[in-house]
């Protein structure tokens, strides 16, 4: 295993530990060795020096016994020798290596070597004997002694060779004595070493080990309001920083997550309440048709039938307005919607208003009126539907929310200039008036000031953020002023296009003394009569015969089908002079049957002579359009309103209408 992966299976402690150890006896142990090398080269030296001295002294005795070849005088010149212990024996050779003196010491260990090395004892001798040229003394070492040979000098003449053998035992046991103390002292080091890292890397660890735990605390406990106090300014105190400023980071998300978790949770009990109230709001108009229906044929009595009718009248537009919110709340949340830019009539919008809420105001006891103010500009352009739905959401809710006195309309128009003006509407109740507290929130999706008012009242909470959200999209603005059981002011402003030459309303006048005929007298007026042949495309029953029953009305014939292929048949083989096609149908859909018929007539020189009504329940934005690209003359939204119709009929059906169109086809 590699050191260091070896030290990554440790704790910070020991690796701490073990690092110190290991550099410590690794430094240790490299200067040992050099000491004791050392030690031991110099004491080497030192012996060769000693060796010289004695063998120059001996030698120099040893010329005068050889040059006079005295045995005797030359074993004396050996004497001195005995006094060396370590010298294993001593030699004097003459230059012939005939051996003159000779001692051998008589210690045990050098006897033993003088046999060991009998063989070769005059090695260095001999051969430097052979030289004759060396006058100083020549060393070698083997493994146990140290040989050392300088040349006999007398009268200047080399006259022999003095050869020493020294044991190198005591250098060596000299040399083991050291290693034995420094080996010694190594060992207690390393142990200083170990007590004192051990001490030391607290240092280090405790620093670590607190931030450690620190984060074990925050993984565990979750406890993101924790903080170190940080003491240093090295690496570990910038560790300690970064950890608080990371649990910072973590604490501020984690509030952010709780609020928007928050949020949520009070955004789904809003929908489920929502889900709730809107099933109540959609079953209360639908409970009201559907008893009123079974009632109408056990009474022959007509002014109780046209009673019936009222009711249900309203229960279905209470039902439309409903769809119209949700619709458009959701056309709105992806970011499709479109506004129209139609011509309209604002006098006719304010008609609608009221016909719409002069039967259950009455039916409450509550006095309604509209007023236009005098000179207000009449002929405008601009989406006259989405402007109507949210005044009749601000007057359903002022009717809703007033349990007697009044609830009025006034229109007026502000920064009129000769194509533009922007309409100010404002809708006053005697109601039960709204707290500034409730005010705050009271345009948010779902928002109802309090449950036991919705329960007394009934209501989705939608009509206002989508009214909101309308009026924003068409450039206005919206606003309440209101006090808790005083009555409140809705008010908006929206700008509008003039159309050229635009009517103005009269000086100061209630809207129903300025336009047609009261409501009653409505009831039992007659409807315009036209002639003609309408082809109804549509695979729904209920809705054949509705449109049938309702063209009557009107003087129309009607003949119909359930699919788009009956509908070309039907065109290729009658003259009709209208027709109105369903959009989904099950063999083919009107968008496809429009165009094939479309282009039958093209091919029989009839192109645009028949006038194509697309007749749908969708209402997504850019419908329209796309049915109109497809050939179709004109668009009327399911549940189809009387006033629609009748517009549609005048266009198609009515005297100038057919000019104009006939003109257009000519051209
Ligand atoms: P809802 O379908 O509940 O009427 P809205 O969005 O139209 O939904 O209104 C939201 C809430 O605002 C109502 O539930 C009611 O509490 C309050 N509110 C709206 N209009 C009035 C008013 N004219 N008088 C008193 N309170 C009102």
């Amino acid at each position: 295993m590699k050191l260091t992966t070896f030290l990554t299976r440790l704790s910070l402690k020991h690796r701490i530990i073990v690092i110190s150890v290991f550099s410590s006896a690794m430094a240790l142990f490299l200067s040992a060795t050099l000491i004791i090398a050392g030690d031991y080269m110099q004491a080497r030296e030192r012996l060769v020096q000693s060796a010289s001295v004695l063998a120059n002294i001996v030698s120099y005795n040893a010329g005068t016994a050889l040059a006079f070849r005295d045995r005797t005088a030359a074993n004396d010149s050996l004497s001195m020798i005995g006094n060396y212990p370590h010298i294993i024996e001593a030699t004097i050779l003459s230059n012939e290596g005939v051996v003159f003196g000779v001692f051998k010491s008589p210690h045990l260990r050098h006897q033993k070597l003088q046999s060991a090395y009998s063989e070769t004892d005059t090695t260095l001798a001999q051969s430097s004997s052979k030289k004759r040229v060396s006058f100083t003394g020549v060393s070698q070492f083997t493994d146990d002694f140290l040989e050392y040979a300088t040349p006999i000098i007398f009268d200047e003449k080399q006259q022999g060779i003095f050869s020493l053998r020294i044991d190198l035992a005591g250098l060596q046991s000299r040399s083991l004595s050291l290693l034995g103390a420094v080996f010694i002292s190594f060992i207690l080091s390393i142990f200083l070493v170990y007590g004192m890292s051990r001490k030391l890397q607290k240092a280090v660890t405790k620093p670590i080990d607190k931030l450690a735990n620190a984060f074990n605390d925050v993984s565990i406990n979750k406890n993101y309001s924790l903080r170190l106090k940080n003491q240093t300014a090295d690496e570990l105190g910038k560790l300690a920083d970064g950890f608080n400023s990371m649990l910072e980071v973590i604490e501020k998300r984690d509030r952010e997550s709780e609020n928007l978790v928050h949020d949520l949770k009070a955004a789904t009990a809003a929908k489920s309440a929502f889900l709730a109230n809107m099933s109540h709001e959609i079953r209360t108009p639908l409970n009201g048709i559907i008893g009123i229906t079974s009632l109408l044929d056990q009474t022959t009595d007509d002014k109780k039938r046209r009673a019936y009718y009222t009711t249900i009248e309203n229960s279905a537009n209470a039902l439309l307005l409903i769809i119209n919110d949700i619709l458009d709340l959701s056309r709105i949340e992806a970011g499709r919607f479109e506004p129209d830019e139609s011509n309209f009539k604002l006098d006719e919008v304010a008609n609608h208003v009221r016909r719409v809420f002069e039967p259950s105001a009455k039916e409450k006891g509550i006095a309604f009126e509209a007023v236009l103010a005098p000179r207000t500009p009449l002929d405008l352009t601009g989406d006259s539907r989405r402007l109507t739905q949210v005044i009749i959401n601000l007057v359903g809710n002022g009717l809703k929310f007033t349990e007697e006195g009044a609830v009025s309309v006034a229109i007026s128009a502000e920064d009129v200039s000769l194509d533009s003006a922007t309409l100010h509407f404002q809708v006053f109740d005697s109601g039960i008036g709204i707290t500034a507290e409730a005010q705050k929130n009271i345009f948010d999706d779902f928002s109802q000031v309090d449950g036991s008012i919705t329960r007394r009242f009934g209501g989705t909470g939608l009509g206002l953020s989508v009214s909101k959200k309308l009026v924003e999209l068409l450039g206005g603005e919206i606003g309440v002023q209101s006090r808790s059981g005083e009555g409140s002011r809705f008010w908006l402003k929206v700008p509008f296009l003039l159309q050229q030459n635009s009517r103005l309303s009269a000086a100061d006048s209630k809207l129903q003394r300025l336009n047609e005929p009261s409501s009653e007298a409505q009831e039992t007026s007659e409807r315009t009569q036209y002639s003609g042949r309408v082809l109804i495309a549509d695979d729904c029953d209920v809705n054949q015969f509705i449109m049938v029953e309702t063209l009557k009305t009107y003087g129309l014939d009607s003949f119909s089908v359930d699919s788009g292929h009956a509908a070309i048949e039907a065109v290729m083989n009658n003259a009709f002079d209208l027709i109105f096609m369903d959009i989904q149908m099950p063999d083919i859909g009107g968008v496809e049957a429009a165009s094939k018929i479309r282009s039958w007539e093209k091919a029989h020189a009839k192109a645009g002579s028949l006038p194509i009504v697309a007749f749908s329940a969708s209402a997504m934005s850019g419908d329209r359009e796309r049915f109109l690209l497809a050939g179709m003359d004109d668009y009327l939204s399911k549940p189809m309103q009387v006033e629609d119709l009748e517009l549609l009929l005048e266009t198609w059906l009515g005297r100038t209408g057919r000019e104009e169109h006939s003109k257009k086809t000519e051209a």
